[in-house]
């Protein structure tokens, strides 16, 4: 019970530790996946509000400048036909104020006139002009405002760009302003030394993922044109990525470079087909996001480590605390044997699985004695060799255990007597071995009991009756010579049972007369009538069963209560006597069994002489029988005693003789009157061996000689009666007359009135 109960108690625990683990755990991943997360986010942000950043000042630089051209196209003169030097001073003049390194107009006939930093070009064809340029002019003639892509102009042996701005007059667009700029301008703006916290790259590229203009600190050294030419973005992305650029749409992807990833990001810039690139150089996450990151879930790995660590100290303390708890609620603290809480809890559960065991319990004989002479310390040693030796012949499923001081109990898988006999007297054998060793003059002796589950008839066995079984037979071990061992019997308990019943009930018995007296005829030899009776007792329960003297008389006489039983009795007698005379019935003698205890009785005489008194019975009706082994003790205060009675003519007469150690000296001691011969001397004798009956025949004529009566017991057949009648004995009793009879079944067949 105990160890299931802390059982599950260790399993809560473990469970409450795996769970909170878990829980930890889950907790740990969620807050630092969320940190990762926020980081990624705040990232990601940072990112696309530094590359709009960007992208807002590529267009203000453009819009600066379409607004200078514009500007400029509303007061410069403007003709049919341009005054090309007054221009041309115009134009240099506002060249040197802005950023434009080449500025020029054309008319709607694609003529027109252009200046450098330094020189001045009168009418000159569109068509001389570089394509890109011509292409934007173009398109400003028909009324748009435009930015080129980036070429290469050979006059001016630069890269450079152009802005163009129709130039209205009256309504009508008469040409176009245009302005070229050094790429420089823009690549002044793409200084990303500063962006990301210098963690980051930014280029200029088309939708078609060709570079435009490269990041000035690039983080890949290699020389390739496209984003996409070598395999750092895979596949997947790649998709994603040109989806997005085809609608013009910003996308986060990422990009693995030497096994790292990074994020980067692609922010349309709205001015022809640009787009701006950017890569978060520092890994995948921000470096402070990451360190927090690794801070959080370092601390959550510390203190999960803590705690579990904390639960596994709790948990080793609570098993120990529970092993110790299980120890002291299973063990014998001194022999580290099962105690037996353990064994009956374990008993159960073996009962109940099999019918093929037995418990044994034992004890050493006179363990105080051991105790007292040889010390506590020796005493003690011999039980730590007893529970040293058990162990090593238990069979697996087999246990013991040890009650208290020297007393174990075993149980063993065993049906066969003599095997558990066999296998019980090694053990003890090799303890007794032991201890001869070591106390030479000493042997110890065992008491045994065993109980098997078998010894049910019924097979319901349980832990209690098996033990109470068990301990029955080591009682009754314990009354046997040493090294006993008692093999529990169902019979046998059925009787101890009773003597339980008997001794507890006697005296209740005695007050409402369960105790009945009968009757049992003693027939004269010589004339076949009847001559007297004995008196017998018959216990009559209250469910109606008997119980006959042999059951409860020995009893008695152990536990004194055969003087009380043995007074009824005489009153009983004296009673039955009374009412034969009273009813005018010849009254016959009658004997009546003493114990040797009423002897003891200082009151006896007194108490035996006021009874028969008491009922006026003729004192020489009455007949005390005595055993003939009592006559053997104090035959001097017996003779006294009996002297006493006789004087008041009341008869003795020896029971059982022969049974005893048949002393003819003791019936030249003692005066008495009659001898009744036992009813196994007359079974011998009437076997016609030859002994015997020469023996009986010279009892009787010594008893004649001694002018004693004598009684022949246990006379059952017709030749027994012979055997009787030829030895000359005075009267016969046994079957053959009659059974002891109920008084009143005795009085209905033999007492009638006189003049019946
Ligand atoms: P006991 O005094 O020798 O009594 C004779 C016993 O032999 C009686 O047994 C009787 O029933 C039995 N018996 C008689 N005829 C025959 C026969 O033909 N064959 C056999 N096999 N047995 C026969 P019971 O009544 O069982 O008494 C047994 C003993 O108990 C008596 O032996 C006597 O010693 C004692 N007893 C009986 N009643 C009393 C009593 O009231 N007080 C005392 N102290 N002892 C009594
Ligand atoms: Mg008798
Ligand atoms: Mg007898």
């Amino acid at each position: 019970m105990i160890e299931k109960r802390l059982r599950k108690r260790l399993t809560n625990v473990t469970i409450a530790v795996i769970i909170l683990s878990v829980v930890i755990l889950m907790g740990g991943s969620f807050f630092s996946s969320s940190i990762n997360s926020m980081a990624h986010d705040a990232m990601t942000n940072q990112m696309r509000l530094e590359t709009k950043e960007y992208k807002n000042n590529i267009q203000n630089l453009k819009n600066a400048e379409l607004q200078t051209l514009n500007t400029l196209s509303s007061f410069l003169e403007f003709g049919e036909m341009i005054d090309a030097t007054a221009f041309s001073n115009g134009l240099y003049h506002s060249t040197s104020h802005n950023q434009f390194i080449q500025m020029g107009f054309f008319n709607q006939k694609e003529m027109g006139v252009y200046v450098d930093l330094d020189s001045l070009n009168n009418y000159v064809a569109l068509t001389t002009m570089p394509e890109d340029l011509q292409a934007v002019i173009r398109r400003s003639l028909a009324g748009q405002e435009e930015i080129s892509d980036f070429y290469y102009d050979p006059v001016l042996e630069e890269t450079v760009f152009a802005y163009s701005v129709p130039v209205n007059r009256n309504g009508t667009i008469i040409g176009a302003l245009f302005g070229v700029e050094n790429i420089s301008e823009i690549y002044a703006i793409l200084d990303d030394t500063s962006f990301f916290n210098g963690q980051g790259n930014i280029y200029l590229i088309d939708q078609e993922g060709n570079f435009l203009i490269q990041s000035k600190t690039p983080m890949i050294q290699e020389q390739f044109n496209s984003v996409f030419d070598k395999d750092y973005i895979s596949d997947e992305n790649e998709t994603t990525i040109k989806t997005a650029l085809n609608t013009n749409e910003e996308v986060f992807s990422t990009m693995t470079y030497k096994n790292a990833d990074y994020q980067i990001f692609f922010e349309p810039v709205e001015i022809q087909n640009w787009y701006l690139f950017s890569v978060n150089t520092a890994k995948t996450i921000n470096e402070s996001f990451h360190q927090i990151y690794l801070i959080t879930r370092w601390s959550f790995i510390l203190v999960l480590t803590i705690v579990i660590l904390f639960i596994l100290y709790g948990y080793q303390l609570l098993r120990k605390n529970s092993q110790r708890l299980i120890r002291a609620a299973y063990y014998d603290a001194f022999t580290g044997a099962y105690n037996t809480t353990r064994f009956n809890e374990k008993l159960e559960v073996t009962l109940e699985k099999t019918n093929n065991c037995c418990v044994i319990a034992f004890n050493i004989h006179a363990f105080k004695f051991i105790n007292e002479i040889f010390g506590h310390e020796q005493a003690n040693q011999l039980l730590l060799k007893i529970k040293e030796i058990l162990d090593t012949h238990m069979q697996p499923g087999e246990y013991f255990c040890r009650d208290s001081a020297d007393l174990f109990y075993i149980l063993l898988l065993e049906e066969d007597r003599d095997i558990v006999k066999q296998r019980l007297e090694h053990i003890l054998q090799e303890i007794i071995e032991d201890n001869m060793e070591k106390h030479p003059n000493y042997q110890i002796t065992f008491y045994c009991g065993i109980a098997f589950k078998k010894n049910d008839v019924d097979q319901s066995t349980n832990r209690s009756t098996i033990m109470t079984h068990v301990m029955f037979a080591l009682n009754k071990a314990r009354t046997l010579p040493q090294n006993a061992i008692w093999f529990y019997d169902t019979e046998l308990h059925k009787i101890e049972t009773l003597d339980n019943y008997i001794e507890s009930h006697m005296r209740q018995a005695l007050q409402k007369e369960e105790f009945k007296l009968y009757l049992q005829p003693k027939v004269d030899l010589e004339t076949n009538r009847l001559a007297g009776a004995e008196a017998l007792v018959r216990w009559e329960l209250e469910d109606g069963r008997i119980l006959y003297p042999n059951h409860f008389i020995p009893l008695f006489e152990e536990n004194g209560f055969c003087v009380d039983l043995d007074f009824y009795m005489l009153e009983k007698v004296c009673q039955q006597i009374r009412h034969w005379i009273d009813e005018g019935i010849t009254p016959i003698p009658i004997s009546i069994n003493q114990s040797k205890l009423v002897f003891y009785d200082p009151h006896y005489i007194d108490r035996l002489i006021d009874i028969v008194s008491r009922y006026d019975v003729p004192p020489h009706l009455i007949t005390l029988e005595i055993l003939e082994r009592m006559a053997l003790e104090k035959t001097d205060e017996l003779e006294k005693c009996f002297e006493v009675i006789r004087a008041k003519g009341i008869k003795i007469s020896m029971d059982d003789f022969g049974t005893g150690y048949s002393s003819l000296n003791s019936l030249a001691r003692l005066t008495i009157d009659e001898l009744k011969i036992d009813r196994g001397f007359l079974l011998e004798a009437a076997k016609g061996e030859g002994k015997q009956k020469v023996i009986l025949e010279k009892i009787v004529e010594l008893t004649k000689s001694f002018s004693m009566k004598t009684v022949i017991e246990g006379v059952e057949t017709s030749k027994h009666d012979a055997f009787a009648k030829e030895l000359h004995c005075d009267y016969g009793q046994g079957y053959y007359y009659n059974k002891p009879l109920a008084a009143k079944d005795f009085d209905t067949i033999y007492m009638r009135k006189k003049d019946d």
